[in-house]
């Protein structure tokens, strides 16, 4: 219960530190207030916004003894005024309640259950969509085109979660939106978020040895290298489609880039068996700059 009491302590500073679009000194409700319902929907598990709220409104049931007793919520407003002020909070004031979770998890001991294949933490990546319209966007929003020329908006995110096969639980950790970014010409992909993922949190992550896990969206080189440069290690799906080298050489055969530079197909091997390409990348980055002249 002490953790869970940390835990909520620390979300509720993060409340406390939201950004307050209102200019007034008297506000009728503060941050924490409105924060922490958001959050009690998730932890209570209810199917909607509004059920939680009618449920907590009408003072029924465990959903608001436990909103009472282990989020401390005593003044709750509504959803409409709730969704407003949470509306233009930047999410990344939310992240330091994952590092917190995680300092949690690591000094609590349950780390250790997450370890495997000697001693590696798994950290697995997989893109999200959360939100689609064809009506309602925002300047986040990626889009895409439609039958008869109509435009789809959507809300994608990278999430980033400790997971091991065997355990019943999956630890999140911060995760990167895939949003439009400033300076960019090019809609965002999960491909760039997950690079930006490993820029800002991959230094962090790697006193864990962490081997990072990925579909084929990710088997690419400049993430494989970012992989690397981060400290980590990975463990990618190759699909047959986008990786036909690499299947005729399994196959047994020898692909024409193979035959152009056998030393450095045979390096590549031993980097795709051991997960430690940093020894022969210098090389291999040559010999790709030649497959691609
Ligand atoms: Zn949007």
């Amino acid at each position: 219960m002490k953790i869970l009491g940390d835990l909520i302590r620390a979300l509720r500073e993060a409340c406390a530190g939201l950004f307050d679009r209102r200019t007034g000194k008297n506000a009728h409700y503060s941050m924490i207030d409105i924060g922490l319902p958001a959050f009690a929907v998730f932890f209570m598990q209810s199917p909607s916004f509004l059920a939680h709220q009618r449920r907590l409104e009408e003072g029924s049931g465990r959903g608001r003894s436990n909103c009472h007793t282990l989020f401390e919520m005593e003044r709750i407003p509504c959803d409409n005024h709730i969704r407003a002020m949470l509306d233009p909070v930047d999410p990344k004031s939310f992240f330091p309640v994952f590092h917190t979770a995680f300092k949690a998890l690591e000094e609590g001991g349950g780390l250790k259950d997450f370890r495997r294949l000697n001693g590696h933490v798994l950290i697995a990546f997989d893109g999200t969509e959360y939100f689609r319209s064809d009506a309602i966007s925002c300047s986040n929003c990626s889009t895409r085109g439609r039958k008869g020329g109509k435009v789809e908006y959507f809300h994608t995110l990278l999430s980033a979660t400790l997971v091991a096969p065997g355990h019943n639980r999956v630890v999140p950790l911060p995760p990167e939106f895939v949003a439009p970014q400033d300076g960019s010409e090019k809609q965002d992909c999960e491909n760039r978020a997950a690079r930006r993922w490993l820029k800002a949190h991959g230094a962090h992550y790697a006193k864990l040895d962490p081997i990072y896990l990925g579909d084929d969206l990710y088997s690419r080189q400049p993430i494989c290298e970012d992989v690397l440069a981060s400290g980590g290690h990975f463990l990618f799906v190759c699909k047959p489609a986008s990786h036909k080298p690499l299947y005729e050489w399994l196959a047994g055969g020898r692909s024409a880039a193979a035959r152009r530079c056998p030393e450095a197909w045979q390096d590549a091997r031993h980097a795709h068996l051991s997960m430690d390409g940093s020894r022969t990348a210098a090389r291999r980055r040559r010999c790709h700059d030649r497959q691609l002249a």
